[in-house]
């Protein structure tokens, strides 16, 4: 290969177009490196564009059962950094008795009002902080309240 058509060769190289795929939520066409990586589609990719899939996860976590969903995680990871037992209760417990907080409508009802501001974040204290998670040594408070306590 001469010396030109190298370059010939490197420059249409750069400038390949990369295949397009339409996203099937916002229904864009996008360059395939839009899309994660995903084994059971046919192409290897997402059926939903990376900034589709970003705003459902933050869509879901805003719920109550992703919210309830992603405060236990935290809670098993803060317990594993203090090398406390994890929470003495399972997610689907732990669900229903958020849910169940006589103040849990209001704090999720501010917080979407907020623009979901992360200070006003529903958020699980411990009552006594020598002790782990356990069904009653928690209670329901904003985030903002339990960076104040701690
Ligand atoms: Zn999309």
């Amino acid at each position: 290969m001469g010396y030109l058509s190298e370059i010939t060769y490197k420059t249409l190289y750069l400038h390949k177009v990369q295949p397009m795929k339409k996203c099937k939520q916002c229904h864009h066409n996008k360059e395939l490196s839009e899309y994660n990586k995903r084994n059971s589609t046919s192409d290897g990719h997402h059926y939903y564009c990376k900034d589709c899939v970003r705003k459902d996860l933050t869509k879901r976590a805003r719920t109550p059962e992703g919210l309830a969903t992603r405060m236990y995680g935290r809670q098993k990871a803060r317990s594993i950094n203090r090398g406390h037992p994890a929470p003495d209760y399972t997610l689907v417990e732990f669900r229903s008795w958020l849910l169940s907080q006589p103040n849990f409508t209001e704090l999720h009802t501010n917080w979407k009002q907020s623009g979901y501001d992360m200070e006003l974040a529903p958020s699980c204290n411990r009552l006594n902080n020598s002790i782990h998670y356990t069904m009653s040594n928690i209670e329901l408070i904003t985030k903002h309240q339990n960076d104040l306590k701690s």
